[in-house]
């Protein structure tokens, strides 16, 4: 353990006693400041987030809220971002080959070990993360730790799973193909970010899909499922404490270092596309303008002016009557 931070330290305000008249005078500018105090509050009511990152590099996150389940996962620096155009999309096989089995469990012992714990299990791959997590009773979380070290440290990818899991991927690739809003998200980035690896879709090419062997896989696991690059976090009835050891017990085996290039930032570039089709009954249009990355100081007020605008969508029932700006600025 080298280091370790802790998010809302101590109390935010204390009342002191006062005279009644002082209590009268003080009544309304109270009541304007209610509003004030009670979201002070509710920040104490937050549980601290602890840190700690292990002598490997390995940051371990929690929030104890208590309570008798947690979640608890993997946040992984690999996504299309960090891929070529020679391997884009291993990252997502990655993704679908980590529940196929590992040296310590079948898939099916795999199966039945989180199903019998009422568990579950999931993940995802983004352009810039993949993510492997894991709901569970709390009491259940050495096991859910267990499972998430197994299947990123010692995945089988044994070639008939390989090989079965190809034409999962294609499948999965002409299902995205028909969902409109997905279609023009990956064209919004082929445009803003071209000529760079963020322009690239998640699933890769259909050509990639189709030539990505254990040999891929197994070299994307080696550079990339490093310590330095994994997060390990858990939210609910998490001790931080038992987290960290678990973490020491189930990743120390994991690279310290890796030899990878560092990341470039993406050029954004203007541009535009239009794909027409008559026979649509409603246009679908996306646009984007360049925002600051998740570091820059300006992210949050960022997040909360777009969540102010809020979402809507016409083809769900509300219109005005929908909390969002944007709902009730078109009805
Ligand atoms: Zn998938």
């Amino acid at each position: 353990m080298a280091s370790s931070l802790t998010r809302f330290g101590r109390a935010l305000c204390a009342n002191a006693w006062k005279s009644r008249a002082a209590v009268a005078r003080t009544a309304s500018a109270a009541a304007a400041t209610r509003a004030a105090n009670s979201y002070q509050q509710s920040l104490l009511n937050v549980p601290d987030t602890k840190v700690t990152v292990l002598n490997n590099g390995l940051r371990v996150a929690s929030e104890d809220s208590g309570g008798s389940t947690c979640t608890v996962g993997l946040w992984i620096d690999s996504g299309s971002r960090y891929e070529t155009e020679a391997n884009n999309g291993v990252a997502h096989y990655l993704e679908h080959m980590a529940f196929k089995g590992t040296k310590n469990r079948s898939q099916i012992q795999l199966e039945l070990e989180v199903e019998n714990m009422g568990a579950h299990l999931n993940a995802y791959t983004s352009r810039e993360q993949t993510v492997y997590y894991a709901k569970s009773f709390s009491s259940d979380l050495g096991k859910a730790v267990d499972i998430l070290a197994d299947i990123i440290q010692n995945p089988t990818l044994g070639k008939a799973e390989i090989e079965r899991e190809r034409s999962v991927i294609l499948r999965e690739m002409e299902e995205v193909e028909q969902q409109v809003e997905e279609v023009i998200f990956d064209h919004l980035h082929s445009l803003a970010y071209q000529g760079t690896p963020l322009g690239m879709t998640i699933l890769g090419p259909t050509a990639n899909i189709k030539r990505i062997n254990r040999d891929h896989l197994s070299s994307y696991i080696a550079s990339h499922y490093t310590a330095p690059r994994i997060v390990l976090a858990a939210a609910g009835g998490v001790n931080h404490d038992e987290l960290v050891g678990l973490a020491e017990r189930c990743f120390s085996g994991l690279p310290t270092t890796y030899d990878l290039p560092s990341l470039e930032p993406c050029r954004f570039s203007g541009s535009m596309m239009t794909v027409r089709d008559d026979t649509m009954p409603f246009a679908h249009l996306a646009f984007a303008v360049e925002g600051c990355g998740w570091s820059n100081p300006d992210y949050i007020p960022l997040m909360i002016a777009g969540a102010i605008i809020g979402n809507y969508d016409r083809t769900v029932g509300g219109g005005q009557n929908m909390a969002s700006k944007l709902a009730q600025g078109h009805p």
